[in-house]
């Protein structure tokens, strides 16, 4: 084939956001399986071969260890993205140069939102990406989130029933990755990543990052000395095992000192004998 024939014989590609936070995987369903299920779905509506690439987004702090080690064998990049739309939309943009300068060819590539968030699907950030065809998927107690004005999909699904529907017996494993936006680093390993999300670099990072009202975080927890990016992300935290566990124990500390005022003196007294 002559003149720059040589484009058509890349296969397109296609970049799947999945916001973990308000899509996340049914509770009687293997998280082993989502990554097959969608690219199943995907190859049914685009009828030939395509790249795809699959990225978990959202607040990945609350997400327990096992699902997230399931998620990221069965080849899903994780990304700890807690800045909702904001986030996806400087993703979007960074996919999307990489996959124009590759393929030369526009009109080329698909994206896929699977998503509650309506900063994140948001018809008026997406007619930037026109020369992307459009997929979404919303989780069913929330509904489309875009209804009215243009349409921006090709095609919506119910977040539960694209699974179901493309559910086989599955297990690919592939090569992990991990990554931090806010820190902007790179694990190999979900479990390098998971201490990462834990440690106190991390929080440090955090705490540069969100919004501060008086030079305070605006949501805050004092319990945990965490702060949270918006209003969204604290009711994660406040939700989570973690915060609850540290709730409940503080709680329990301040009835024994109540019941018991001695038993305080008495650890005040060994306290400063140990040190
Ligand atoms: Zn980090
Ligand atoms: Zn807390």
């Amino acid at each position: 084939m002559a003149g720059g024939g040589g484009a058509w014989h890349q296969p397109p590609s296609t970049g799947v956001w999945w916001d973990l936070n308000t899509c996340p995987v049914p509770a009687d369903f293997d998280p082993l399986c989502v990554h097959r299920c969608i690219k199943s779905a995907l190859h049914k509506q685009i009828r030939f071969p395509t790249t795809v690439a699959i990225y978990a987004i959202g607040n990945l702090e609350y997400i327990s260890s096992d699902l997230l080690e399931k998620i990221s064998s069965s080849g899903i990049v994780l990304i700890h993205a807690p800045c909702g739309g904001n986030s996806l939309i400087r993703f979007l943009y960074e996919w999307s140069d990489a996959v124009q300068d590759e393929q030369q060819r526009p009109g080329s590539g698909y994206i896929m939102l699977i998503s509650g968030d309506s900063t994140m699907v948001n018809r008026c950030r997406l007619q930037k990406f026109s020369k992307f065809s459009k997929f979404c998927a919303y989780p069913e107690d929330v509904g489309p989130v875009t209804t009215q004005g243009e349409k921006v999909f090709v095609k919506e699904f119910v977040w539960e029933t694209l699974l179901t529907a493309n559910a086989s017996p599955c297990a690919a494993m592939d090569e992990p990755l991990c990554i931090c936006e806010i820190c902007d680093v790179v694990y190999k390993t979900c479990n390098d990543f998971i201490t990462h999300l834990k440690s106190e670099q991390h929080r440090e990072t955090l705490f540069g990052i969100v919004p501060l009202d008086y030079g305070k975080p605006r949501y805050f927890c004092p319990v945990c000395n965490y702060p949270a990016y918006d209003e969204f992300n604290m009711s994660l935290h406040n939700e989570s095992k973690d915060h609850n566990h540290k709730l409940a124990d503080k709680e329990q500390d301040c009835e024994s000192r109540k019941r018991n005022p001695q038993v305080d003196l008495f650890n005040e007294i060994s306290k400063k004998q140990s040190l």
